[in-house]
């Protein structure tokens, strides 16, 4: 509300992009969620489906089923008596999201001590820099908590496969069943 005449308190003043919208401010994985919207709306449904690829190796797994929607939580169409739009949707739909080109090659190898979600997404953004991440678990399967702890009741065994599958398939330096110690 901007009031007018006497009692105009306020100018108003376009700073669209300048401060981060409320749900990427509250993504843990700082998924630029208006942007995915604004592609939608001007027709481009693949490009929004893709764009999470780039946050994340486990857009469907993420979005679609385990994060509270933190995003929707804090939608600001709430202020206006509408619902928030619905991201977990979106997030089931990037299972067809297409790999994103990584940069070309810096030559540099990374060691990831810990294949489950957080050594994943770091291996995964190393990756897209041109990096040759090495991933290391104690497990027989990578996937940490994803695969090991949470139950299958709350996202089915295919989506975790298939999104683990999709970063196995790009980053192909595994090692598992890998103790590792100081020497
Ligand atoms: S569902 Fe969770 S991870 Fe996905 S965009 Fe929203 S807050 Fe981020």
């Amino acid at each position: 509300m901007v009031p007018t005449g006497e009692l105009r308190r306020y100018l108003p003043r376009w700073e669209n992009e300048r401060h981060l919208p409320r749900c990427q401010a509250f993504c843990p994985t700082g998924i630029p969620v208006q942007k995915r919207w604004s592609l939608i709306r001007s027709g481009k449904m693949d490009e929004a489906i893709d764009l999470a690829l780039t946050y994340t190796p486990f857009p469907a797994t993420v979005c679609g089923y385990l994060c509270p929607n933190l995003c929707m939580a804090n939608c600001t169409r709430q202020r206006s008596q509408l619902p928030p739009l619905d991201v977990a949707g979106l997030g089931k739909a990037s299972l067809t999201a297409r790999i994103p080109t990584p940069a070309p090659s810096s030559g540099k190898t990374v060691a990831i001590i810990g294949g489950g979600p957080a050594g994943l997404s770091a291996a995964w953004q190393l990756w897209m820099m041109g990096h040759a991440p090495v991933i290391y678990d104690v497990q027989e399967r990578l996937g940490g908590k994803i695969t090991a702890t949470i139950p299958r009741s709350r996202i089915p065994d295919e989506i975790v496969d298939h999104e683990l599958q999709r970063v196995q398939e790009q980053i192909s330096n595994v090692l598992l069943k890998k103790p590792l110690s100081k020497k």
